[in-house]
């Protein structure tokens, strides 16, 4: 048996009873970073155009310690595709993210998670919920079919469309993750608090409620304990790896006076380099996280492999990927090795 997991095999529920559950996200970030999706308008066209790419990180991502493999659908949406003119390739675009996700999932023992998310077109009158409840429907009735072991509904900034697509995958019958996505209000759109939002979700049937993206560790956590404190059931969080703060509190609000000439006047969403949470910093978020009692963790837009292993030895795991964690006794100048120079370990000390 593998220990990447807890339990292979077994459910999200079952596995969230017996301990945490890591699931990576942020492909977009990761795909723009590797030059196969375009920031901006964000839709997932590399699901169709390199799917052994796709396959590829999924495979990753278990690696480093992932119990998930969420289908790459974030954005493919009919929103996201007609502003690229590309609404026809939809239904292609999701069946496809859905197999390549069932695929790397069988072959890794992992879970296997649909998904949906923010549609940008929702604005609370009804003309607006019946859109966005057709277009959750739509991709949610793929995801059945393809099989999920779940399904996700991610990075909404309103509480009602959150509970729409909720409603949604809670009548196809499936178990659901809502995140909410909290931006510099500490209010979502409909001005609910995040823990009266997640109260909500949960009374309306979410399996698991929380928050995702948009906020770093250090601005996500207070907003996690006062959600773990107010619903009885299993809270989600998967923050975004950069250094927000109380005055630039979201990865869109941070300013860099380091380097003012960022094409869009701000470091996000293609300058956020120097703000990269590092690796210790995710360990410690999901020490912390876990400390409150949060079993369903990850991160979000801009997490590498890196931040999935360190996430996963701080909550006692050894993945696959652990076998390459840092042992610098080794290292040539800084090491503490008998057998290394002593000259080298001598001039590092003027490194
Ligand atoms: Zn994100």
């Amino acid at each position: 048996m593998s220990d990447t997991a807890t339990a292979p095999g077994l459910g999200l529920l079952d596995r969230l009873e017996t301990g945490p559950v890591i699931c990576a996200e942020g492909y977009l970030f990761e795909f723009e970073r590797r030059g196969y999706l375009q920031a901006g308008a964000y839709a997932p066209e590399v699901v169709l155009e390199h799917p052994d790419l796709v396959a590829e990180l999924h495979r990753e991502f278990v690696h480093a310690g992932s119990d998930v493999v969420e289908a790459f659908t974030y954005y493919a949406h009919r929103e996201k595709l007609r502003l690229i003119g590309k609404e026809h390739l939809l239904e292609a675009m999701n069946r496809q993210a859905l197999a390549t996700a069932e695929m790397v999932a069988q072959e890794q023992g992992a879970l296997f998670a649909g998904n949906v998310c923010n549609t940008n077109v929702f604005t609370g009158d009804e003309a607006s919920q019946r859109t966005v409840r057709a277009m959750f429907e739509e991709q949610v009735g793929w995801a059945v079919e393809a099989g999920v072991d779940y399904v996700i509904g991610e990075t909404f900034s309103w509480g009602e469309e959150a509970l729409i697509a909720l409603d949604v995958i809670k009548r196809a019958g499936k178990p659901a993750v809502i995140t909410l996505a909290m931006h510099q209000e500490p209010v979502t759109r409909d001005g609910w608090s995040p823990e009266d939002a997640c109260a909500r979700l949960q009374e309306a049937g979410a399996d698991v409620v929380g928050l995702n993206c948009i906020r770093g560790p250090r601005t996500m956590l207070p907003m996690l304990e006062a959600i773990r404190a107010r619903v009885k059931g299993h809270v989600a969080a998967l923050p975004v790896p950069y250094r927000t703060h109380d005055d630039e509190p979201t990865f869109q609000s941070l300013r860099d006076p380091a380097y003012p000439l960022n094409p869009t006047g701000r470091p996000f969403p293609t300058a956020l380099d120097p703000f990269m949470c590092t690796r210790y910093e995710i360990a410690d978020f999901a020490r912390n996280a876990s400390a409150l009692g949060i079993r369903y963790l990850g991160v979000c837009c801009g997490a590498g492999p890196h931040h999935i292993r360190s996430m996963a030895e701080a909550l006692g795991r050894t993945p696959p990927a652990s076998r390459y964690s840092p042992d610098m006794s080794k290292h040539a100048f800084l090491g503490t090795d008998p057998t290394l120079k002593q000259e080298n370990r001598a001039y590092a000390t003027n490194l």
